[in-house]
């Protein structure tokens, strides 16, 4: 898992929005960003898709990590405004999946 994590702090928190200048995330304590509470569960869902289209995969996303998170996408008040970070970046993230797994 730690060469996703490290993946993803190099493509995905680079470029978050909730990231400073040198990539490092700002969030507090309190906040919690779902890509790294869900990391496992989120290449788990990566891994069982095989698909060439997007939406698949976030099908899949909504389906296995919103209904835990917040008991469904539909339902979650993150996403009206884009403030889910998984949500946001998720097409980045499961390339970034994608790439380690194609170079391991
Ligand atoms: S909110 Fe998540 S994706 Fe964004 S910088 Fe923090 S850990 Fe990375
Ligand atoms: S979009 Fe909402 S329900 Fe889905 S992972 Fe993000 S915060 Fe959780």
């Amino acid at each position: 898992m730690e060469k996703y994590l490290k993946a993803i702090r190099e493509k995905v928190c680079s470029i978050c929005v909730d990231s400073d200048e040198n990539g490092n995330c700002k969030m507090t304590e309190e906040e919690c960003c779902a890509v790294e509470l869900y990391l496992d569960k989120i290449v788990e869902v990566v891994h069982s898709v095989q698909s060439e289209r997007m939406s698949d995969y976030v099908d899949a996303l909504h389906q296995r990590i919103c209904v835990e998170c917040r008991g469904g996408f539909e339902k979650c008040n993150l996403r009206a405004d884009v403030n889910c970070s998984l949500d946001r970046y998720f097409p980045l993230i499961v390339e970034t999946i994608n790439s380690v797994d194609r170079s391991s």
